[in-house]
């Protein structure tokens, strides 16, 4: 139980901690993977534990169905649909996109877990968050008529409940340092939603953890990261009635390696995914995991992070991303050179 909430525990936890032997060789650092890519359902990802909590919550208020929202190619909806399934509810998802022109990726995995994807178009007249909220209503009314009740998930289920499961996962890293023997160490974060970062961040702090935290974001937002977190830590401390200040300087967060846009095509990216794919055997994708190890990799050329440092960098999964159409043609020109049919 974590600040008086509980939670449906359906994840085989501790997830595993790896040491990246090649790649710590070639970087001068001790790196290793906080393996949340290798939660249990649904293909996994960081998602799953924020959704022990939400399900709870949506079960103690006798919700039938999780209702969420996000991009076409959410994994969080591809998530939610997973732990809906499990636990004999219905699910779906919102999405303010266009149909990307195929069922690949995310939306084949929402389809083949039956989960209904409704995507809107936006006329660009009104901001995404309107068209959203409309469609979700829309949706919420159409599936209440059934007898369905709803419960309503923001996206990347980063609310006050949601970042519950990252809080419990920062106490689990804890216990693996301190098993570990690991002195001095910085967890690495990836910043989208930030429901991760912020129960990683107010755990630490609360709990007085033995580790540094850094975030770093794949994607610019207006008025700054540190701010951001800021204004989400104010929701958090007023919902737990928590006594402790966090202002935007207790926040560790980088926009420095977003590369300029949500979910874009980035070669340094793929660069980077092509070398631990090489190296470790471990695949990452290119909107968050990929953003955030070439982010490391940069990091320490920058001396940002030092020779010599231990680093953790939490896998939040992903993989389905690989396979999405704008980023799978730009792999595909790159590795063409890799099949020979002789
Ligand atoms: C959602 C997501 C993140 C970011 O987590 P937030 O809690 O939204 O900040 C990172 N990696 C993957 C693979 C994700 O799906």
């Amino acid at each position: 139980m974590i600040l008086g909430h509980e939670k449906c525990s359906f994840l085989h936890l501790p997830t595993p901690i790896d040491y990246m032997k090649n790649v710590s060789e070639d970087l001068g650092i001790n790196l290793y993977l906080k393996r949340d890519d290798l939660t249990c359902l649904g293909v996994g990802g960081n998602k799953l534990r924020k959704l022990e909590y939400l399900l709870k919550d949506a079960k103690n208020k006798g919700a039938t169905m999780l209702l969420t929202v996000g991009g076409a190619q959410t994994n969080h909806g591809r998530l939610t649909a997973a732990v809906a399934t499990k636990h004999g509810m219905k699910a779906a998802i919102v999405a303010v996109d266009p149909y990307p022109g195929e069922i690949s990726a995310n939306l084949l995995l929402d389809g083949i877990m039956g989960c209904p994807v409704y995507l809107v178009k936006s006329d660009g007249s009104r901001p995404d968050s309107e068209v959203e909220a409309e469609a979700v209503k829309k949706v919420t009314e159409e599936w209440e008529a059934k007898g369905e009740k709803v419960y309503f998930i923001p996206t990347g289920g980063s609310n006050e409940i949601g970042m519950l499961g990252y809080y419990d996962c920062a106490l689990e890293l804890a216990g693996q340092i301190r098993e570990m023997g690991l002195e001095d160490t910085r967890v690495v974060s990836t910043v989208g939603s930030f429901g991760t970062y912020m129960g990683l961040a107010v755990g630490q702090r609360l709990e007085n953890l033995p580790f540094r935290l850094t975030g770093i974001g794949i994607s610019p937002k207006d008025g700054g990261l540190k701010n951001y977190a800021a204004e989400y830590y104010q929701r958090i401390k007023a919902f737990y009635g928590l006594k402790e200040e966090m202002g935007p300087d207790d926040f560790d967060v980088t926009s420095d390696y977003d590369r300029g846009a949500y979910n874009n095509p980035v070669k340094e990216v793929r660069e980077a995914i092509y070398y631990m794919g090489r190296r470790e055997a471990i695949i990452l994708d290119p909107c968050y995991t990929g953003k955030t190890f070439a982010g490391i990799c940069e990091m320490v050329k920058e001396g940002k992070i030092r020779k010599g440092e231990n680093v953790v960098m939490l896998h939040t999964g992903g993989l389905p991303g690989i396979y999405t159409k704008h980023h799978r043609v730009e792999f595909e020109k790159e590795l063409e050179g890799y099949i020979h049919i002789i």
